[in-house]
């Protein structure tokens, strides 16, 4: 059996084509279905259903043999964890799910003053270690506020002056009032493979990886 670990979402559409392109086919819909199992046409695949941000603690200690995990979420999570996550191949860019993680200030918050004279920022961010390493390497110090979700609402009530966030047209950011004064990084998901399953099913997973590979836009 292989376990392919999802998130709902964007992850699990944007995966469902590469899946195609390997002969599997999802027979439910995770957004109709309570199931956190879903079997696929091929019974010797099955997909879990998790948050995007567990994606790689299932797969680093082999609750799934793969997964797919944005950028954001596999640095956030190696920063995070005890040592480095020898446990985890990342063998494939799949380039979907893509965007920028950002540092994004209310429009009247005047940032390049705030850097330029050497003044603490008060940062609120779901990726906590990720914005830390962008400050520290600017030198600009700053004071890091942990948030789960809804980032934008932290510098419109005063919690922080800046977040440090996903972004990908800016829509939700201009309605907000906020604007994107720095990009960390740019942004796409991921397939991530436990190493012991790489080892013990070496060819259902080889073929995996290159049906997926042979699925991705040539760019
Ligand atoms: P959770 O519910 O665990 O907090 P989440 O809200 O981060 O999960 P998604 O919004 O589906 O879950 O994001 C999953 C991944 O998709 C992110 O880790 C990131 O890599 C990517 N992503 C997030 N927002 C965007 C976006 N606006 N455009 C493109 N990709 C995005
Ligand atoms: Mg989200």
């Amino acid at each position: 059996m292989i376990t392919l670990a999802l998130s709902k979402g964007r992850i699990f559409e944007e995966t469902l084509p590469l899946l195609a392109a390997a002969g599997i086919t999802v027979g439910e819909d995770p957004d109709k279905s309570r199931k956190l199992i879903l079997p696929t046409n091929q019974p010797d695949v099955r997909i879990v259903m998790v948050r995007a941000s567990d994606v790689p603690t299932y797969v680093e200690h082999g609750g799934a043999d793969l997964g797919v995990a944005g950028r954001d979420v596999l640095l956030e999570h190696a920063a995070g964890g005890v040592g480095a996550s020898s446990g985890l191949y990342q063998p494939l860019d799949l380039k979907i799910a893509r965007c920028r993680l950002s540092v994004a200030v209310r429009e009247d918050f005047d940032y390049a003053r705030a850097v330029r004279q050497g003044s603490r920022i008060r940062v609120a961010s779901k990726y906590v270690h990720l914005a830390r390493q962008h400050f520290a390497d600017k030198g600009v110090h700053v004071d890091l506020i942990k948030l789960y979700g809804s980032m934008e609402l932290a510098p419109l009530t005063g919690l922080a002056d800046a977040i440090v966030d996903l972004v990908s047209t800016g829509g939700t950011l201009r309605a907000n009032h906020l604007r994107e004064v720095e990009k960390i990084m740019d942004i796409s998901s991921r397939l991530v493979v436990n190493a012991a399953a790489l080892k013990l099913q070496r060819e259902p997973i080889r073929r995996l990886i290159e049906a997926f590979a042979s699925a991705l836009p040539q760019d």
